[in-house]
């Protein structure tokens, strides 16, 4: 008989991890047991997935604060994940449920994927029964029940696949996408030197996203996967897709196989099947790359960090508010916002697509999938079977040209511009050099081929320049677009990029040769342009910016040290915030907020008190323009002033490294994504014979166009940035986890 220790007892949350591991896990865990105890509640780990609940004992430790520390960056889970058979019986959940009750929880956020999850719902539906039985059997007492009547529930799907239906993106689909292309990188040049062929083989038993993601961003020649088997004869289809491949010049050939790939009877397609295939009918020496748990390993990508963060936090106010008689449900991330939808609807209708696929109902498994899943399967079967590698003589002709700072992802943006413009009939222009160059007329047209090789690299292969044109080279421009034809123009990159774009469409009166349509495609490190959530390398200065923030820290981790970070961004916070909250800082100062002196006062305060109780880092993120006067170097000096030589600090400041780097999946797929939106709306309007002219944003998972002529109205052009920014949202996401409660 166990008395009651949960009289007048705090909130108690339990936190656990099942199924497969996936990266991004410890941030959520870290995320629960921080927002957890800000907001009054204990926190108890339970290890080992659900066996640790049946298991008691050591099995289930309350935690603090520091003891999620330092687990931001790692992969796996540091509180273990299980398949625990045990739990599937009623026993095995009847003791699950005695182990909960001794310790007063009767709250719980589990980490797993869609069989954790019904797991879950299960227990939750029983707990009622269960604690009657234990009352019944005398193995608890009737008052303690009476306290935890109901378990109260939140699911985050972690799982690689990016399976869960009804979210844009599960916890670390976003990393494994990065082992990837890491690895996509690496097998192109090798197998550029000998002009070899590799099958590339990536998880997902059920889901294509990893294969289908991956084969776009890598510019790879061709995927197979579970939802869309192909039809018979695919060995034919796809040695021609090659064998014209490899007739263009193309060195390197992959195709990308999901693990779970079938043909339409529903008979596996193996990788060394694939392999002998093209080495039986194309006569090329052809090698099998099987990515295994490659792709659940390492340190998690920036999205995977914040994102779990951020489904931590939201998860324990689930477990917080939600009423005991509500729904449970599943918290995801759909476009750049939090959902929270039915446990067991979202777990239904993943289940329900492997079933599609086995009744061979592809449509419907499609379907399932949702709409951007539908738009990579169309993007990349336009890449890779364009209607055509030449534009008709009579096609009409649009220019791309780079502006303002450099931003990873440019030439993936370029590369998809020529060739998705060229397969719709275009004649496609390069800018050299930006608007410069294009008052100098330098502008050459791009072929299908003239883009090979543009997938991976950062930097801009057009080259650019940052300047707005000034009113005095309008003429030459509006000369050079007459002489080259242009008939409709792309606009790629940052804040002068739309301020040139702007203005052209504000001249057209005065200037014939700016009555074309002309569309702005954001790709901005800084994140500060109208109209989308997201810029092209926006997410690859991110990932910049925390790995530079682990090393940093790592510098510091054997001493007693206090860093403060300075990424870029302008006037605009995002690179900071999210840089601070991926990476794990205590404190970040805005633009958009300011700096005050007196808040600075409070800072070093706080740092000196916690110094003193042990804390043996310290991290503050800074955005470059967070204040004029508070400059980094300012507040390194302030909080060594106050040190007592309890701690020593330093300053980086990280520079353009951010705007170089590889481009990440993330970017890479933006890039195609909203190029292929841009050509969309210019052919709209060339076909309609108009001048609109418009930029083209992330809304809501969705790629939408809004009209330049309205572009002012949303805009600080005082600070060069939106007026609304939806990551400002994720500022007290940061307080709960940075700031422990007095401490
Ligand atoms: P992954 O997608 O990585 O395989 P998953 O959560 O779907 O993750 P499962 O092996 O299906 O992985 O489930 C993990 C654990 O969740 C199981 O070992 C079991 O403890 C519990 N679980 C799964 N399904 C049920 C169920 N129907 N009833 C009770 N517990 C379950």
């Amino acid at each position: 008989m166990t008395n009651d220790p949960s009289l007048e007892s705090p909130i108690r949350i339990g936190v656990l991890t099942s199924g497969g591991d996936a990266q991004g896990m410890n941030a959520a865990v870290r995320a629960v047991v921080r927002t957890a105890i800000s907001r009054g509640a204990e926190v108890y780990a339970i290890f080992e997935g659900y066996q640790g609940m049946i298991d008691g004992g050591e099995g289930i430790r309350r935690f603090e604060w520091d003891d999620v520390a330092g687990i931001l960056g790692r992969g796996g889970t540091v509180i273990g994940t299980f398949r625990s058979k045990e739990f599937r019986t009623r026993e095995g959940r009847l003791k699950a449920a005695r182990n909960l009750l001794e310790r007063g929880i009767d709250r719980l956020v589990v980490i797993g994927g869609d069989g954790s999850l019904t797991g879950l719902d299960t227990f939750r539906q029983e707990w009622p029964g269960l604690l009657a039985e234990l009352v019944a059997s005398g193995q608890v007492d009737a008052g303690l029940v009476a306290a935890h009547e109901r378990l109260i529930i939140a699911g985050l799907v972690g799982s690689i696949d990016n399976d869960l239906v009804g979210v844009d993106s599960t916890i670390g689909a976003d990393t494994a996408l990065h082992r990837i292309l890491e690895a996509i990188d690496a097998i192109s040049s090798t197998a550029a030197s000998h002009q070899r062929s590799f099958v590339l083989e990536v998880m997902g038993r059920h889901c294509g996203y990893l294969a289908l993601a991956a084969a776009i961003a890598g510019g790879c020649d061709y995927v197979l996967i579970p939802e869309l088997p192909p039809t018979e004869g695919w060995e034919d289809e796809m040695c021609a897709t090659l064998r014209a491949g490899r007739a263009r010049g193309r060195r390197d050939s992959i195709v990308v196989l999901a693990e779970g790939a079938t043909d339409q009877q529903g008979n596996r397609i193996s990788s060394d099947y694939v392999r002998g295939v093209i080495e039986e009918r194309l006569g090329e020496d052809t090698r099998v790359t099987i990515l295994g748990h490659v792709q659940r390993g390492g340190t998690p990508s920036a999205y995977d960090r914040w994102a779990s963060t951020w489904l931590g936090y939201e998860a324990v106010d689930e477990v917080l508010t939600a009423s005991p008689d509500a729904e449970a449900k599943v918290i995801g991330i759909l476009g750049n916002g939090v959902v929270r939808i039915p446990l067991m609807r979202a777990v239904k209708d993943t289940q329900r697509v492997p079933e599609l696929i086995r009744s061979g109902d592809y449509s419907a498994a499609m379907q399932a999938r949702g709409p951007s899943f539908t738009e990579l399967v169309t993007t990349f079967s336009e890449l890779s079977h364009p209607a055509s590698f030449t534009a008709p003589a009579e096609g009409k002709r649009i220019a791309i040209v780079h502006a303002g700072g450099l931003a990873p992802g440019m030439n993936n943006a370029a590369r998809a511009a020529v060739r998705l413009g060229v397969s719709r009939g275009y004649h496609m222009l390069g800018v050299m050099n930006g608007f410069a160059g294009l008052r100098k007329g330098n502008v050459t047209e791009l072929g299908w081929d003239d883009v090979e090789g543009w997938t991976g690299t950062g930097g801009a292969e057009l080259g650019l320049r940052r300047a707005v044109p000034a009113m005095e080279d309008l003429y030459k421009i509006s000369r050079a677009m007459e002489d080259h034809a242009i008939d409709g123009l792309m606009v790629i990159g940052g804040w002068n990029a739309y301020q040139a774009a702007y203005l052209m469409h504000t001249e057209r009166d005065r200037y014939p040769a700016f009555q074309i349509p002309i569309v702005a495609v954001p790709a901005s490190i800084d994140n500060n342009l109208p109209g989308t959530e997201l810029s092209i390398g926006s997410d690859t200065a991110l990932n910049v910016n925390v790995s530079a923030i682990d090393m940093v820290k790592m510098s510091g981790a054997a001493t007693t040290r206090c860093f403060v970070v300075e990424t870029m961004g302008r006037y605009c916070g995002f690179l900071a915030l999210m840089s601070g909250l991926a990476g794990g800082a205590e404190r970040i100062y805005l633009n958009e907020e300011g700096v005050a002196l007196g808040d600075l006062a409070a800072d070093v305060e706080w740092l000196r008190g916690s110094f003193e109780k042990g804390r043996r880092l310290f991290l503050a993120v800074r955005n470059e323009k967070a204040s004029e006067s508070y400059t980094t170097e300012f507040i390194g000096q302030l909080l060594e002033g106050a040190s007592n030589g309890d701690y020593d600090v330093r300053t980086s400041i990280i520079g353009h490294i951010q705007q170089g780097g590889e481009p990440t999946p993330s970017d890479r797929l933006l890039a195609t994504r909203m190029v292929s939106r841009a050509l969309g709306q210019l052919d709209e309007e060339l076909r309609a014979g108009s001048d609109n002219s418009w930029y083209v944003g992330l809304q809501q998972a969705q790629i939408v166009t809004s009209p330049m002529g309205h572009m002012l109205d949303h805009v600080s052009t005082r600070r060069r940035r939106p007026k609304q920014q939806w990551w400002m949202q994720l500022r007290p996401v940061v307080r709960a986890v940075a700031e422990e409660p007095g401490a």
